[in-house]
């Protein structure tokens, strides 16, 4: 079977072909190739064609596709242990590795997915204030718990969803939504609601409505409200922990958040979650206290050794962000000096090796509101160029590019050259 009929023939068994939706190229007017394999930037389809790969697994694969030291611990570890569901000497190696190498960890709890985490970390927030409400920020994607399938970013934006059918109001009840980089709305929304809110959760470098960073002020802004109402900051680091720096988007800001959320990078590539914080509050999880939060799966052996195996070698090289952020800055300055001569107007938003073009005539983009103003018609014709010249990026205005410490300046400059292709022909 060909890479088209092995699509075609999914999607009788399987809802749009895909289990997971952004997969299945809903709105790019063409089926996703189905991958077989891959090795460092590149993936093969199951019709041999080639791509550089620029989406990564969606951000977990940092050291590129199939690692020789990641698929090495995998291997190993494998013969020997798959699942235990007891405690392993593994779990203590990267939970000690991840409370010792990042700030205001104190102790941390492994689970299987970001979803996983951030929906045990709002439930920990909640148990730990004894008070019942969120503030996500309308644009920001923490997973598909319920309660945060409201405003959600990207793929719920890409489909076209409003909501999310089969979440009840009652589950939505106690969301509030925020308007990212907007100081004044949070404020107006603390001062209704303060006493009732248990945590604030914000990816802190935006990576689902594409790449906006939050402002500094504005940060700081939650900091102070959280502090002055006793809720708990919670920073959803799913995408950018071990990307944006070794240690995260933490490090881009001066306010410490109370809980953090981990997953993608941190699973080398495997299925893996963690979330961490204050000791006084992870206490509050059982069985030390009364918030229950469990897995059958949860710190399993081969994803623990994968882990380990993925931060051990970004720690021991951390030359690779400086690598990762000049090569995301070729790119970047690239792109915008074609754009430029071609008088094709967009913006970059770049944070390291993690970046989005945004098909709009604004000068900055910056809130959920200036992202929306991107014409989806010219991103869909970029996105049909790049792929049909073997560059494989989120089929999503929403999305943002990945880098991997394996893309070269090769790569960066045939990227370059494709795009050009596109912008000379754009307008
Ligand atoms: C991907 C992502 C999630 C969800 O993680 P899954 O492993 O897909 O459940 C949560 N938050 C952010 C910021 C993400 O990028």
């Amino acid at each position: 079977m060909n890479s088209n009929e092995i699509f075609e023939e999914s999607k009788k068994y399987m809802p749009g072909g895909v289990n997971s939706p952004v997969r299945a190229f809903n709105g790019m007017d063409l089926n996703p190739p189905v991958i077989k394999s891959g090795r460092g930037v590149m993936i093969k389809d199951e019709d041999n064609k080639e791509y550089i790969d620029f989406v990564l697994a969606w951000g977990p694969l940092f050291l590129g596709h199939c690692d020789e030291d990641v698929v090495q611990a995998i291997q190993e570890t494998s013969a020997n242990a798959l699942a235990f569901g007891a405690p392993t000497k593994l779990e203590l190696d990267l939970g000690k590795f991840m409370c010792t190498h990042l700030d205001n960890i104190d102790m941390i709890r492994m689970v299987n997915s970001g979803t996983e985490a951030t929906m045990s970390a709002v439930k920990l927030a909640r148990g730990y204030t004894g008070k019942s409400k969120i503030v996500k920020f309308a644009g920001c994607y923490h997973g598909h718990f319920d309660g945060f399938l409201i405003e959600a970013g990207s793929g719920v934006l890409t489909e076209g969803i409003p909501g999310c059918l089969g979440v009840p109001k009652e589950s939505i009840e106690n969301t509030l939504i925020g308007v990212y980089n907007d100081k004044n709305q949070i404020k107006e929304l603390f001062k209704k609601h303060g006493n009732e809110i248990a945590g604030v959760i914000i990816e802190p470098v935006a990576g689902n409505m594409g790449v906006i960073k939050a402002e500094d002020s504005f940060m700081e802004e939650l900091r102070s409200l959280c502090d002055e109402y006793g809720s708990l900051l919670i920073f959803d680091e799913v995408m950018t922990g071990f990307r944006v720096a070794f240690k995260g988007a933490q490090t881009l800001f001066k306010v410490k958040p109370d809980l953090v959320t981990y997953a993608k990078i941190m699973g080398g590539g495997l299925p893996c979650g963690a979330y961490g914080g204050k000791r006084e509050i992870m206490e509050k999880l059982s069985p030390v206290g009364g918030v229950y939060q469990a897995g059958t799966m949860s710190g399993n052996p081969i994803v623990m050794a994968a882990g380990l195996a993925t931060l051990n070698k970004l720690n021991n090289n951390l030359g690779y962000y400086d690598y990762v952020e000049n090569i995301g800055m070729k790119l970047e300055q690239g792109i915008l000096k074609i754009a430029q001569n071609y008088k094709l107007p967009l913006v970059i938003n770049r944070v390291g090796g993690m970046l989005t073009l945004f098909f709009t005539s604004l000068k900055e983009v910056r809130t959920y509101d200036d992202v929306k103003t991107c014409n989806a018609n010219m991103f869909k014709r970029y996105f049909k160029h790049m792929l049909s010249e073997g560059f494989n990026i989120a089929p999503s205005q929403f999305e943002s590019m990945f880098l991997s410490v394996k893309h070269t300046e090769d790569d960066i400059n045939n990227f370059l050259k494709a795009f050009e292709n596109f912008a000379s022909k754009a307008n």
